[in-house]
């Protein structure tokens, strides 16, 4: 499949600026896109050549506002220059450098101004390069952890059904939605899982945290019935789950789910790949639902989805149990090339300015009950069937059509992304999670194009 790359340059009306020269004929076989129904987009491709703010514009010319911040990523916007500058001067200074055995100052320095915004306590932090990768260390964090604390027997990971923790083989084992599972045979042995907290009969249309599912946290104590807890070293679940739709927990939900591990010498892990850096409006959704893992996973928003980094945050405690033994001993034999590169760290700590500068992190608090009532006011409209908003996230479920479960939200996501916005689609649940610099009027825009989707798509 080619794309006329001329006439759709014709149709814009300013040619966006592009650094690289992309040929006149532009073929679209070679690069198999991911999470892509390939055949399908190839067929009728939708292409961005650039983008500034808020917005996008598409290589025919068409501005488009980005209602999801890249793939949750571009908390502050695309296009900073901060960032693009900080890149290009670390490139110049130091392009690479290993981190195994041989330091270099702006990885300890990055961490210690991670260490200083992160839930208390939390402030040992372990570089990777992607959301998929935090969360596969820090399962075997979790692993190290009990083996170096006396208890080896503790190697069971315990995930949520309809949880997202990436596609290595440990994310995609505690994962829980089946598509990105049952392809791949094989998954981990000693994965078992608790059950969702989506309840759609008693929390439809709830504002914020749903009233009711608190209980279904009590799930772990039927897996340490049946398994014991002496086999168990972790539960990981997203504080909000993103990815399958946005599930907000219901009200104590997650302090149940902490008591319980505590109660059974389990570790807790936060999954804040999404919710981390100011998603919900404050830092991590650990400091907004007053509940503290043992570890959290992070990704996206590190560099404002500039240059592929992640962090894990450990607690002293499990941390600390690993800095044992002989000195010379390498504590935990793990890590990435390109764990803490220099230009990911020079990325991050222009990110760190820019959310701090502009108090991006704490932003959606103010915001929040204008976007509740922005989202709440699609109800009614077509197929839909619940709308679930919290700090500057939302889904909105559509009921699916009859054998047909995903499309409908697919032709909505179209139809929006052909009509000026850009939102995601879990099969049929559209998610909403702009940058944290979104105005009022542009929320107002956002829903606005799409409820004309929904009145269209039927
Ligand atoms: N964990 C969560 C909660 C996510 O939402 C994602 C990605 O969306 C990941 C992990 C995987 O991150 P990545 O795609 O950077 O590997």
């Amino acid at each position: 499949m080619f794309v006329n790359m001329m006439s759709m340059r014709k149709a814009a009306q300013e040619p966006p600026v592009t650094v690289h020269q992309i040929p006149n004929t532009l073929s679209l076989d070679a690069f198999w896109m991911p999470f892509t129904a390939n055949r399908q987009f190839k067929a009728e491709p939708r292409l961005i050549a650039s983008a500034e703010g808020m917005h996008y514009t598409t290589v025919d010319g068409r501005k488009v506002i980005d209602g999801s911040a890249g793939l949750w990523c571009v908390n502050a916007g695309h296009g900073r220059r901060e960032i693009a500058d900080a890149v290009q001067r670390q490139l110049m200074a130091l392009d690479y450098a290993p981190s195994f055995q041989i330091g270099h100052p702006i990885a300890f320095d990055f961490a210690e101004r991670l260490a200083a915004i992160a839930p208390a306590g939390l402030d040992r932090v372990f570089f990777t390069n992607s959301g998929s990768e935090s969360v596969d260390t820090a399962l075997k964090i979790a692993l190290a952890h009990h083996r170096a604390a006396g208890q080896p027997t503790r190697t069971r990971l315990i995930g949520r059904e309809r949880g997202y923790h990436g596609v290595g083989f440990g994310g995609m084992s505690v994962g829980g939605m089946v598509n990105n599972r049952r392809a791949f045979a094989t998954h981990l042995p000693g994965v078992d899982h608790i059950s969702h907290t989506h309840d759609l009969a008693r929390n439809a249309f709830s504002k914020g945290q749903p009233a009711h599912g608190a209980e279904f946290a009590d799930d772990v104590e039927r897996l340490v019935a049946l398994h014991g807890s002496e086999t168990i070293a972790a539960v990981i679940v997203e504080p909000v789950a993103g990815s399958t739709g946005v599930l907000i927990p219901p009200q104590g939900y997650l302090q149940r789910l902490r008591a319980l591990c505590d109660k059974h010498g389990i570790l807790l892990i936060f999954d804040e790949v999404i919710t981390g850096f100011g998603r919900l409006g404050a830092p991590f959704a650990t400091n907004y639902f007053g509940v503290t893992p043992d570890l959290i996973t992070s990704a996206k928003g590190i560099t404002n989805g500039v240059v592929p980094m992640g962090a894990v945050f450990a607690s002293r405690k499990v941390h600390d149990a690993l800095m044992t033994g002989p000195t010379s001993q390498i504590e935990l034999f793990h890590g990435y090339t390109y764990s803490a590169h220099p230009v990911a760290c020079a990325a991050g700590i222009a990110t760190l300015e820019i959310y701090q500068k502009e108090g991006l992190l704490t932003r959606g608090a103010a915001l929040t009950d204008y976007w509740q009532d922005a989202m709440h006011s699609l109800r009614g409209l077509p197929n839909v069937i619940d709308i679930r908003a919290i700090g500057l996230v939302a889904g909105i479920e559509l009921s699916s059509r009859p054998d047909a479960a995903g499309a409908r939200g697919y032709h909505v996501m179209v139809d929006c992304f052909n009509h000026g916005l850009v939102l995601r689609n879990s099969g049929d649940a559209l998610a909403l999670s702009p940058p944290l610099i979104v105005e009022r009027t542009q929320i107002d825009e956002m829903v606005m194009i799409l409820g004309d989707a929904l009145k269209r798509v039927a």
